[in-house]
């Protein structure tokens, strides 16, 4: 039987502990295909399910992870071979099924991606939740009819994954993109990245009046809380916001006025649900849009025994762009 090395969660009445185990095949959780695990990344999610300071994992124990690509070993599909390379994001992996954060993996492959070849596994796992979240940002707001000729957009939370992704995505895309950061030393990363504006947090933390000043044609927001409420508030007429993240807080304190006097529009954005068709439009749409070299300007490889620390310093904002897991 393979043994492989994993990191764990546990949970008692009294304890949550997050280690690196040993494990074998034997104790996977049922599915139909196996792989080994090539790289993983961290998202805040795994930082949040690490720490226990959300609660994000479903069953106890847990491999966390939402996010891996993998070489296949193993298939009952007939849509996978051994061999084949693929992603999964999401779909309840590292929450209620054991996840990236190990060398071996068994998974439904109704939640797999084969990549496309543009793609490395690498590169695909700096993408990953965050990346994916992103372009569905930015598809709803597609969808909503805004196009660049509206005006400025503006993402929040920009240097961190989603934020890095949703800027790069929108300048691809041909907007003038405002970055609201709290991180002063990530402007220059922010311009590299598409950034034409670079807006202090701070000046979004505060409450303010239910309507301002409009400036913004489109936003993605990955904060929530005071900060999408300001957003909204600036948003000009016909304008919409793609909310996806929380980091700022679960509460939205707004104000109707936006949506009933500007026409404002509100768009929720989830990435974990499988959708497998919009999934392949979004990694397809990511292998074209995105340039090898712009991804890697988002991405530092860590070695796996790194991978516990790192995740721990996620939910403490400290970290930027994509930190992408390299399996031994
Ligand atoms: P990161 O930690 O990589 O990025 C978050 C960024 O937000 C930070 O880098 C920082 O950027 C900013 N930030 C951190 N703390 C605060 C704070 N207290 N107030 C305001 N800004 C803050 O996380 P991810 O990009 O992985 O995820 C972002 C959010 O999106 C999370 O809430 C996550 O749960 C959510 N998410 C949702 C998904 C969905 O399906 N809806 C899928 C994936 C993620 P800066 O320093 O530039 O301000």
């Amino acid at each position: 039987m393979t043994s492989f090395r994993a990191i764990r969660i546990e949970k008692s009445s009294e304890n949550y502990s997050t280690d690196y185990v040993d494990m074998t095949d034997g104790d996977l959780m049922a599915g139909d295909v196996e792989v080994d695990v090539l790289f993983s990344a961290i998202n805040y999610k795994d930082g949040l399910a690490i720490t226990g300071k959300g609660p994000v994992v479903r069953r106890f124990p847990m491999i966390p992870g939402v996010d891996l690509a993998g070489r296949v070993t193993r298939s009952e599909r007939a849509e996978f071979a051994p061999g084949d390379i693929v992603v999964a994001t999401g779909c309840g992996v590292g929450e209620a099924h054991y996840g990236g954060f190990a060398q071996r993996a068994r998974l439904s492959g109704d939640w797999l991606v084969k990549l496309p070849d543009a793609l490395s596994p690498a590169r695909a796992m700096t993408v990953g939740t965050a990346g994916l979240t992103a372009i569905f940002c930015v598809l709803a707001l597609e969808a909503h009819g805004l196009s660049p000729a509206a005006g400025l957009a503006v993402v929040s939370g920009a240097s961190g994954g989603v934020g890095s992704f949703a800027v790069a995505l929108l300048a691809k895309a041909g907007w003038r993109v405002a970055a609201i950061t709290g991180s002063a030393r990530e402007a220059d990363y922010l311009r590299a990245i598409g950034a034409a504006e670079i807006l202090a947090r701070e000046d979004f933390s505060a409450p303010g009046k239910a309507l301002q000043t409009q400036r913004f044609a489109a936003g993605i927001d990955t904060v929530g809380g005071v900060t999408l409420a300001n957003i909204l508030s600036q948003t000009q007429f016909d304008g919409a916001v793609a909310a996806c993240g929380n980091v700022g807080g679960m509460d939205l304190p707004a104000s109707v006025a936006p949506f009933i006097l500007r026409g404002v529009a509100l768009l929720g954005v989830e990435s974990v649900r499988p959708r497998l068709a919009l999934r392949r439009d979004a990694w397809a749409r990511i292998a074209t849009d995105l340039d090898p070299e712009m991804i890697d300007a988002m991405c530092e490889v860590i070695p796996f025994d790194q991978a516990l620390e790192r995740s721990r310093a996620i939910v403490t904002g400290k970290i930027r762009g994509r930190v992408v897991i390299e399996m031994p």
